[in-house]
C-alpha cells in the first residue's frame, strides 16, 4: 500500500492480490476510484498526471469529480457538482438549466422587425373578425413600435423646431408623437412628428370632425450627416376640415394649439 499527498490531494493505492493481481485499488481524498491497471508506482504516476490535468482544465470544467481537487479549493453547486468558488458550474446539466432561464436578449432592431411582422400578420385579419386578444396584441405591438421608433437613429437628434412644437403642444395638454424611420432602415432617416387633440364633448356638435391632428416630417435627404430639415408641407385634419389636407405653418399650428388647450383634467 502506498499513500501520498500530491498537490493537496490524499492518494491511497493498494496493490491487488489473487484475482486482483496486476491491478490496484485507488482512494482519492477518501473517495474510492475503483480498480486501476498496473502496480502501485504506475498507478500513482497516472493519478498524479490526472491531477495535473484536472488543475489545467479547472474545477468549473466539470471534467473531474470533486475528489480530484484539494479540499477547500472549490465549492459545490446546488446540484452537488464541484465548481470554482464564486464561479458558475460547468456541468452540462447546469449549463443547460442556465440557458433555459437566461432571458432572451433581443436587440431593438430584431424586436421592431418582429413587431412589424406580428402586426402585418394581425392586419391581414379583417378588423371585424379580430378577437379582443388580437386587437389588444395589435395595440400593444403598435405602442411598442412607436416607442422603439421614438429613439433617433445613431448620430441624429430631434430637430429643435420639432422638439419645441411638441413641448408647446404638451404644455397645452395635446398629445404628441415623434416617430423615426424603422430601426435598421437603410435609407435616409426621417422623422414624423404628430401633435393632436380631441375636440371636447361640449363643443363637438359645432364641428364636422372630432380632432386636430398635424403631421410634419423632417428629412435627412440632402442634409449634412446627422441633420434634418422640414420636408414637404405635412398634413392636417381639423374639426372643421376633417379630410386630410395640407398643414399650415408651424406658427399657425401653435396658434391653433394656444386657442384650443386641453382641459387640465384631460391633459394626461
Ligand atoms: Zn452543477
Amino acid at each position: 500500500m502506498k499513500r501520498e499527498t500530491y498537490k493537496g490531494r490524499k492518494i491511497k493505492v493498494v496493490a491487488g492480490r489473487g484475482n486482483g493481481f496486476g491491478r490496484t485499488r485507488v482512494t482519492l481524498n477518501g473517495v474510492e476510484l475503483g480498480s486501476w491497471m498496473g502496480d502501485e508506482d504506475k498507478t500513482l504516476r497516472s493519478i498524479r498526471g490526472s491531477i495535473d490535468h484536472a488543475d489545467e482544465v479547472g474545477v468549473s470544467s466539470a471534467r473531474y469529480g470533486a475528489e480530484w481537487y484539494a479540499p477547500g479549493t472549490y465549492e459545490l453547486c446546488d446540484e452537488g457538482h464541484a465548481k470554482e468558488i464564486g464561479g458558475e458550474c460547468g456541468h452540462s446539466w447546469c449549463v443547460e438549466q442556465r440557458a433555459k432561464l437566461a432571458p432572451v436578449v433581443e436587440t431593438s432592431e430584431a424586436e421592431s422587425e418582429r413587431l412589424a411582422y406580428d402586426m402585418a400578420r394581425l392586419r391581414r385579419i379583417h378588423p371585424s373578425e379580430r378577437t379582443e386578444a388580437q386587437r389588444e396584441e395589435l395595440r400593444v405591438a403598435n405602442a411598442r413600435l412607436v416607442e422603439l421608433c421614438s429613439v433617433p437613429p445613431e448620430g441624429y437628434s430631434t430637430p429643435k423646431a420639432a422638439a419645441d412644437l411638441m413641448a408647446f403642444a404638451e404644455s397645452h395638454g395635446w398629445r404628441t408623437s415623434a416617430v423615426w424611420t424603422a430601426l435598421g432602415y437603410e435609407g435616409e432617416p426621417f422623422l414624423t412628428v404628430q401633435v393632436g387633440h380631441l375636440v371636447g364633448d361640449e363643443s363637438r356638435e359645432q364641428y364636422r370632425g372630432d380632432r386636430w391632428v398635424y403631421s410634419l416630417t423632417w428629412h435627412s435627404r440632402d442634409c449634412a450627416p446627422g441633420k434634418t430639415r422640414r420636408f414637404g408641407q405635412g398634413t392636417a385634419q381639423t374639426p372643421d376640415k376633417p379630410a386630410t389636407h395640407g398643414a399650415p405653418s408651424v406658427k399657425a399650428i401653435r396658434d391653433v394649439i394656444a386657442a384650443n388647450p386641453a382641459a387640465v383634467s384631460d391633459a394626461a
